[in-house]
């Protein structure tokens, strides 16, 4: 009570509510207290992991189908087991990647002992997209916690169902002193980079890669982008027509074109570009069926955002094949574009959806100029029946990742590491 006459007391100063800070002090905490180091917490971590994926496949199966129309199989191959041998593969390796390494020594150490010891970061945060929300969100949740971090988990907004799964389901399998899911979208992830974090692994668009990594800079933050970009599909005019349409129209189509390491647009000569179309429609009719809508296999664009992005590039060039859309289903067909110039948007930016366009080439220095103009590929493919000329496509180019005769089976192998280069 305040009486009259007397002095007011001045009010405390207007507080900025921080929904993250005790969260994150929380998992500070607990890695502080080491609880994420032992071998055993890591594996139970890792198996809990496993056992939400097992038990909840139904409920991701709805979930991807509810916000990318992903088929039941696309699922199952991009999304669940490709997670699931990721864990595998970390608990039969766990131990061995937490040794310490010997090394070689000198003659003044000779007496001494010298080795690599694994460290985990800290307090880890992991950025996820919406394309393959259960793989790019949990794929690198498996490796931070097979290294012994607390992790921060934030899945895309734009895959919302997906979202809500990982959000209420998933951390009833994980220690929750060490984990936690946030939620949000462009504020609140302002919000949340104020934090310090040990490692941020991001995987998205350049331009938020950008915001992220500024962020990040501000406490010398390590991070890992995994970003898009443009990448170009080399087409030999020594090649069979139809097996290199199949494979084409399987990983430019798979998941609606919305793949990171999709062929993004082709480079060949006119006269391969003839051949290849009617092979590219028959690829097309054989696994989507004459009208792709009523598909099962073919899924929808993301958001209306994208759809319209989308029926804006279908303006480019000529429409060669497909081209037909519906934005009550956010629905585009899958499209082959021809004489298309570098110039236009198409060529501009990355695609990211069922759209493919034929840029011609006279030859292949033309072709290799053409890729190294730009920036470098996260993903490359060439296709001929000559080895000379994909060993030359990869001799005289620089990309992430790099596949002869075929889309991106590449990524089917652990063995091989995965990511870009430059930017
Ligand atoms: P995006 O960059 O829009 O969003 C990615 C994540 O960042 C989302 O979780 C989003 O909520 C968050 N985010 C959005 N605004 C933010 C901000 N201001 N600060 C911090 N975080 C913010 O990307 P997207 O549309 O979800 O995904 C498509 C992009 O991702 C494409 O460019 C694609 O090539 C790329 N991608 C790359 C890989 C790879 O492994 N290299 C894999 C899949 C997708």
């Amino acid at each position: 009570a305040v009486r009259v006459g007397e002095p007011r007391p001045t009010p405390p100063p207007p507080c900025r509510m921080d929904p993250f800070a005790d969260t994150l002090r929380r998992l500070r905490e607990a890695f502080s207290a080491g609880r994420t180091r032992p071998a055993e917490f890591r594996a139970a971590q890792l198996r809990g992991l496993g056992r939400f994926l097992q038990e909840h496949k139904q409920l991701l199966q709805e979930a991807l189908a509810q916000d990318l129309h992903k088929s039941a199989f696309e699922s199952e191959v991009s999304e669940i087991s490709i997670t699931q041998s990721e864990i595998n593969l970390a608990l039969r390796n766990l131990r061995a990647w937490m040794k310490d390494e010997k090394v070689p020594k000198n003659l003044a150490t000779q007496l001494d002992s010298a080795f690599i010891r694994k460290e985990p970061f800290g307090l880890v945060l992991v950025i996820a997209p919406w394309n393959y929300p259960v793989n790019l969100t949990l794929v690198p949740l498996v490796g931070a916690l097979a290294a012994g971090n607390c992790v921060v988990l934030k899945p895309s907004e734009f895959s919302r169902s997906t979202e809500k799964v990982l959000a209420e389901v998933l951390p009833r399998y994980l220690d929750q002193s060490c984990f936690a899911v946030v939620l949000g979208g462009p504020q609140e992830m302002g919000q949340l980079l104020e934090h310090k974090f040990d490692y941020i692994f991001f995987t998205g668009s350049p331009r938020v890669g950008r915001i992220v990594m500024s962020a990040a800079a501000k406490h010398l933050t390590p991070v890992t982008l995994e970003l898009g970009g443009k990448n170009p599909c080399y087409v030999d005019d020594d090649c069979d027509p139809q097996t290199v349409a199949n494979r084409l129209a399987w990983f430019r189509y798979f998941n609606t074109g919305q793949t990171c390491v999709a062929p993004d647009y082709v480079l060949c000569s006119p006269a391969t570009q003839e051949r290849l179309l009617p092979a590219l429609q028959s690829a097309i009719t054989r696994f989507y069926g004459e009208d792709p809508r009523s598909s099962l296999n073919l899924g929808r664009i993301v958001s209306d955002k994208h759809f319209q992005r989308l029926r804006g590039l279908l303006g480019c060039g000529r429409v060669a094949i497909g081209g037909q859309s519906d934005e009550s289903e956010r629905y585009i067909a899958p499209t082959v574009l021809v004489d298309v110039e570098e110039t236009e948007p198409v060529m501009q930016e990355e695609i990211f959806g069922p759209i493919l366009p034929i840029v011609n080439v006279r030859s292949l220095d033309e072709a290799i100029d053409f890729i190294n103009r730009r920036e470098k590929p996260l993903a490359l493919y060439a296709f001929s029946n000559s080895k000379q000329v994909v060993k030359r496509v990869l001799a005289q180019t620089s990309s992430g990742s790099f596949c002869g005769n075929d889309g991106f089976m590449h990524l089917t192998l652990a063995s091989l590491p995965f990511g870009g280069v430059g930017r």
